[in-house]
């Protein structure tokens, strides 16, 4: 196996889809840094557009950070959970403070990169795949009511894509005084490509088709702007937002 340092190259689109009046899908990344975030918002008037921009401005302050501190190297999981924690922290306060934004908070689904070690961090039902040799592979669970169903064989997958219940989501970054994230610990290997998105995307496209158009050979930049026209072709019901990541030699 190559022992080749990896190179990362990213994009990134959102889109407000052809629906909602507003997006309230935020993205942030730094390829320097090795983190990507995509968030979407949820609560009223335009206490959604808040939660999700507060999370990824949040986060990609606290986990950009950790290249300038000298001091003793903190574990991934442990900097990524404690960041986490932090970012909860300030959509929770601040909805408290504002009673016009009570109720607020947002997805999140996170890529963090060490060379090869990848970490991913999901709360809610955005989410990230992996595209290796032209295989896709979902790696985070959704935290939603009708998946919970489906995992635990009370719905069937078609059911749930059909219920009034698709929306709700069993976890969230910002609603609650404490939240906990899934993390996922991954390797890279060159080639790989990494989607995250909002679920904008993925309700309108499905996993056979997005590897279809995953496994063309274009820029990131033209893949995602595809992706995006796609999901806004087959209705656009939602915002979207995507960020491809890929891992090179
Ligand atoms: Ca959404």
């Amino acid at each position: 196996m190559s022992t080749a340092v990896l190179h990362y190259t990213a994009a990134a689109v959102t889109d407000r889809g052809r629906k909602r009046p507003s997006n309230e899908d935020a993205f942030g990344f730094s390829v320097e840094e090795g983190v990507y975030l995509v968030c979407d918002g949820m609560g009223g008037a335009a206490a959604g557009e808040i939660a999700s921009s507060l999370a990824v401005d949040e986060l990609l302050r606290l986990l950009g950070r950790r290249a300038a501190d000298d001091g003793e190297a903190v574990a991934m999981p442990m900097l990524a959970a404690e960041a986490i924690g932090m970012a909860n922290e300030a959509i929770f306060s601040r909805s408290q403070r504002n009673h016009k934004l009570n109720g607020m908070g947002t997805t999140l689904v996170g890529l963090l990169v060490e060379e090869r070690r990848v970490w991913v961090v999901n709360i809610g039902d955005s989410r990230c795949y992996r595209l290796r040799y032209r295989r896709l592979e979902q790696i985070t669970q959704d935290h939603s009511l009708v998946e919970e169903q489906v995992r635990m064989g009370r719905m069937t997958r078609s059911e749930a894509l059909r219920s009034p219940l698709r929306n709700v989501i069993t976890r969230a970054l910002g609603t609650q005084g404490k939240v906990t994230p899934d993390i996922f610990e991954l390797e890279a290997e060159p080639g790989d490509l990494y989607l995250l998105c909002s679920d904008g995307l993925t309700r309108e496209l499905t996993d056979a088709l997005l590897e279809s158009m995953l496994s063309i050979d274009l820029p990131l930049d033209a893949l995602c702007a595809r992706l995006v026209d796609a999901a806004k072709k087959a209705g656009g019901g939602d915002n979207i937002t995507c960020i491809l990541v890929r891992a090179g030699e």
